[in-house]
């Protein structure tokens, strides 16, 4: 047997409102640097909350002309409206003008008149939006139109520097965007090479682990409810919103994990199942091959997907 590789090299930045880690098993500073780099762009393009972003600039410019881009945040615009179109009644990335409405997370939070959550529904239809693929150019063509890819950002980000990592040689590692974890090739902390990742307690502080999956390299993403919410009159609001009724969605889930290769496609679907609940959520992953889900239910039950019990992927549960 090889010897095992025994040290990791892990960075930390602060970052689009959460502690971004890399893990790398080479000493690698200037690729550090490069991703470093590589985020902080990034978030100056599509910050939801900065001024200056582009993202901020389509906004401003709804309803009055088309805010051109780079090709890259073209095409990921492009596959966020596509997931729209595909998931409407649940994952939405046109929700910017209720997430300004309800503030979820941002203080001054409040429960808004239904008058105002009902022009806010009116500008959310993808069919108001007008891309084009030759010059790069996105146009909400209605005033109020806002888009919010607070649902999908990290997912791309993570995919983004999986990708330029590998093609730079590195071949293994770990990105972890606040909770949202891409891993890549092959651990080589482990004997068989398999990663070992814990998912989130809902009920306990962040970093504490309800399980541990046990996995090849893929990527997890979790929707919950207990990182942003506020309560008024007895009741919680959190910040995942119907695009639907207008309000945050109501069930009997406190957190969705999805794993599988591309993180920006878990994004949608730990959004989408999150909407679904725990039985018509199992079924959607159960027909997406590869795409496995964790659901953690407000009475403390786990449900996990069928791919979770095969020779590969195992779910230890944790003493607690
Ligand atoms: P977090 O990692 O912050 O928990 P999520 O990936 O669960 O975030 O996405 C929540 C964010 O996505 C919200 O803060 C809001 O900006 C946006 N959002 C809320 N509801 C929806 C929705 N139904 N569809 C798409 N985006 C949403
Ligand atoms: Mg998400």
């Amino acid at each position: 047997m090889a010897a095992l590789a025994h040290k990791k090299y892990v960075s930390q930045f602060a970052m689009m409102g959460t502690v971004i880690s890399l893990t790398l098993f080479d000493n690698k500073p200037a690729l550090v640097e490069r991703v470093y780099d590589y985020l902080q762009t990034m978030t100056n393009v599509l910050s939801a909350n900065d001024e200056q972003s582009t993202l901020a600039k389509i906004n401003r410019q709804a309803g009055v002309r088309p805010v051109a881009v780079d090709a890259e945040t073209f095409a990921f615009i492009q596959r966020a409206l596509a997931a729209t179109r595909q998931y409407q009644d649940s994952f939405n990335v046109l929700i910017g003008p209720l997430v300004k409405l309800w503030k979820i997370g941002f203080g001054g939070q409040t429960v808004p008149a239904k008058s105002a959550i009902a022009t806010s529904l009116q500008r959310m239809n993808p069919d108001d939006v007008v891309l084009d693929a030759t010059q790069h150019t996105v146009f909400l063509t209605k005033r109020g139109m806002q888009l919010d890819l607070g649902a999908i950002a990290k997912g791309y980000f993570a995919d983004r520097v999986k990708d330029q990592l590998q093609a730079a040689g590195v071949t293994s590692g770990i990105i972890d965007l606040g909770g949202n974890v891409q891993t890549w090739g092959a651990n080589p902390l482990t004997a068989d090479g398999r990663w070992h990742i814990g998912i989130q307690d809902p009920d306990e502080s962040r970093g504490e682990a309800l399980l541990t999956v046990v996995t090849p390299a893929q990527s997890f993403v979790t929707s919950g409810v207990r990182e942003r919410y506020f309560r008024r009159n007895g009741r919680t609001y959190h910040h995942i919103l119907d695009p639907q009724t207008g309000y945050p969605v109501r069930n009997d889930l406190l957190q969705v994990t999805i794993m599988t290769e591309n993180s920006e496609l878990a994004e949608v679907l730990s959004t989408v199942s999150f909407f679904k609940g725990p039985q018509a959520g199992q079924t959607l992953i159960e027909q997406l091959p590869g795409v496995d889900a964790i659901f953690v239910r407000d009475n403390g039950a786990v449900e996990l997907t069928s791919g979770l019990a095969s020779q590969t992927k195992g779910v230890y549960q944790n003493v607690r």
